[in-house]
């Protein structure tokens, strides 16, 4: 299955601006906007590589950890 990280941001961001301030990365299916943990995240929010979960400067969704470890060997 595909994964993507995707990012959240402050409410007074505007996703898409490229110096908006992440607050957290969540994983998402299949290129969705959906969190694994039920968070709906922006369209435009900004997307990373599934590899590059736990390597960014803002911290991960422990939730979206915890379920992004049990579906991927
Ligand atoms: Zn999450």
């Amino acid at each position: 299955m595909l994964h993507e990280v995707r990012a959240e941001y402050d409410p007074d961001e505007s996703p898409g601006q490229p110096d908006a301030r992440v607050t957290r990365w969540h994983m998402v299916r299949e290129m969705g906007t959906t969190a694994m943990c039920g968070r709906e995240l922006d369209p435009k929010s900004a997307v990373l590589p599934a590899d590059d979960w736990g390597r960014t400067r803002e911290p991960f969704c422990h939730t979206c950890g915890a379920l992004y470890l049990r579906e991927v060997p």
